[in-house]
């Protein structure tokens, strides 16, 4: 799978070189390529943004650079036939979910672009929609200072569900949002930690009473901390 970020911190991506997804690009699963959305200016201050029409408060960032760096991610010739989804990240958008990360993770290539500020012009997303597929998708109900954090969010909870990334498939199947529930309480060794102990029914090998106990847990954790999943 093929990944590109358009930012004005490229550093914050450093860290996806470590970890899962770093072994992931090592190993090829993942090509992940960053750039700096200045190096697509032409002014000597690297400008890319400028104070919004109709008046407001902050900058808006500016189409020209957004253009340029797009196109140059589109007409490269190995993504001529990938059929790129945009992904800009928003307050604004759609929610990221695990049905989003799910959906992304069979697309051939995902474009990041990382707004800062009071966000992107508007029209760099009706451009983009000349060159694939547009999402706008929010990371939750809050804003951040820019898109860069919200990407990372994605890009792992995306990157990790590209077959091979996982060593353990399984892993991936018995998770919170995999069935609409949260997943149920986990324990190890020792059974007894500071006069805590593990619950009866996990030392006591009976797959069905173990299945169905988690089940319950499951349920009823749901049911306590995100009583809407149970709603939809
Ligand atoms: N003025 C915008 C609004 O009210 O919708 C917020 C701009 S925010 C300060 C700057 C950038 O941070 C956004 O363009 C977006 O890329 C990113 N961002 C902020 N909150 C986000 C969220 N909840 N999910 C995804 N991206 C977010």
């Amino acid at each position: 799978m093929r990944i590109d970020v358009v930012t004005i911190f490229p550093t914050f991506f450093d860290v996806l070189e470590v970890s899962l997804l770093g072994k992931a690009r090592e190993k090829g699963l993942l090509d992940v390529r960053v750039h700096d959305l200045r190096d697509a200016t032409t002014d000597r201050h690297r400008t890319v943004d400028d104070t919004p029409y109709g008046g407001g408060a902050g900058m808006v960032m500016k189409p020209e650079p957004w253009g340029h760096v797009l196109d140059g991610i589109a007409d490269a010739s190995d993504a001529a036939e990938t059929d790129p989804v945009f992904v800009f990240p928003s307050p604004a958008g759609e929610r990221f979910t695990q049905a989003t990360a799910r959906e992304m993770a069979h697309e051939q290539h995902v474009i990041f672009g990382c707004g800062r500020y009071e966000g992107i012009d508007e029209r760099v997303f009706a451009y983009a929609a000349t060159r694939g597929r547009v999402r706008l998708v929010s990371l939750g109900d809050y804003v951040l200072n820019g898109g860069e954090v919200a990407a990372m969010a994605m890009i792992e909870a995306i990157g990790r569900l590209v077959p091979g990334v996982v060593g353990n498939p399984a892993s991936l199947v018995e998770e919170s949002h995999e069935d609409g529930l949260l997943e149920y309480p986990s324990y190890t060794k020792p059974a007894s930690w500071r006069g805590y102990d593990v619950p009866e029914v996990l030392l006591s090998g009976n797959h069905g009473r173990i299945a169905q106990w988690r089940h319950d847990q499951q349920v009823e954790r749901t049911r306590e901390r995100r009583p809407d999943l149970l709603a939809d």
